[in-house]
């Protein structure tokens, strides 16, 4: 099925148009750079898998991608080491707790269980292949440029409000070093994940980034293949698993699609072989996830009937 392009323009503009006053939510406030962003901000993107590009607001904003930049991080991890190695040693269920939780590893003997959560994104960071970790670095760099399309940067701004509070962070890696389940340096994995959290990107980029996903690994503006099409089921499962972290059995009930949000205020959801849908607004509700981002990503997702479980 081929969704009509004019329908998806005017389903944008109505989800702009119904939520982008909505109230509720707080931007994050423990990264002091995110407490510093306009409220008011309001971005909504959808991008098919053929790169023809629909979207409403401030939706060229360029936010930190924060959590979202595991999805990307997972992507890489998977090409070079490939799944089953991932599965093994990160995971992919649940944790049914919040993102930066130390309980979850406690009751899993140190095992992360998902590449979504703090734990699991910087034991991904550490599997990925590089002699040191600047190049580890700047792997991860070019893999959320390819999968843009355009050349993503590190701001230095959020990278050093990040770097400077990031302690609940560095105990998780090592933590997980001491439980034998961080594969490399554990400062320099928690360095590493800490600036991947801190590029800058549009609700647009986004949209981009998940429609790569959406065409199974294949950018879809300028056509190049980023991922091997076996690994994209697995990422997306990881999102339908955790990528809304403690709201993602509310969000795979009520939506339907694999979702990743950043408590940068963006928001990713995938419909695989159609089309991603990105919305970005900083306040987050109490889980950490954006209020009006989730509003419009799933108004979008259920006036196109992209609910993966609907038999149509
Ligand atoms: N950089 C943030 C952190 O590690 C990202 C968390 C998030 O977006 N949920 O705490």
């Amino acid at each position: 099925m081929s969704l009509d392009h004019a329908k998806i323009a005017a389903v944008v503009k109505e989800a702009y148009d119904k939520f982008s006053q909505a109230a509720g939510g707080e931007n994050a406030s423990y990264i002091p750079y995110l407490a510093s962003v306009p409220s008011s901000l309001v971005g909504v993107t959808v991008v098919t898998k053929d790169g023809t590009v629909f979207e409403c607001g401030d939706s060229n904003y360029e936010f930190a991608l924060e959590s979202i930049s595991k999805v990307f991080s997972l992507a890489l991890a998977l090409e070079d080491v490939g799944a089953e190695e991932v599965h093994n040693k990160i995971g992919a269920d649940p944790t049914g707790l919040p993102f930066n939780s130390v309980m979850a590893l406690e009751l899993h003997g140190g095992k992360p269980l998902s590449p979504l959560v703090n734990a699991g994104a910087m034991a991904t960071v550490s599997l990925i292949k590089a002699s040191n970790p600047e190049d580890r670095w700047s792997r991860i760099l070019g893999m959320q440029s390819q999968l843009a399309g355009r050349q993503i940067a590190l701001s230095e701004e959020i990278n050093r409000s990040e770097q400077t509070t990031n302690f609940h962070n560095r105990a998780i890696a090592w933590l997980l070093y001491s439980a034998g389940t961080m594969y490399s340096d554990p400062m320099a994995a928690c360095d590493v994940y800490t600036r991947q959290c801190s590029t800058l990107i549009s609700s647009k980029d986004l949209a981009v980034m998940g429609a790569t996903l959406a065409a199974g690994g294949i950018n879809p503006l300028n056509k190049q293949r980023i991922l091997k099409a076996e690994n994209v089921p697995h990422i997306l499962a990881a999102m339908t698993m955790e990528g809304l972290y403690d709201s993602s059995g509310d969000w795979a009930y009520t939506v339907g699609l694999p979702g990743k949000s950043g408590v940068g205020g963006g928001i990713l959801a995938v419909a695989p072989g159609q089309l991603a849908i990105a919305g970005f607004s900083p306040p987050l509700d109490p889980i950490g996830n954006s209020v009006r981002g989730q509003l419009m990503v799933a108004f979008i997702a259920k006036e196109l009937g992209l609910n993966l479980y609907a038999v149509n």
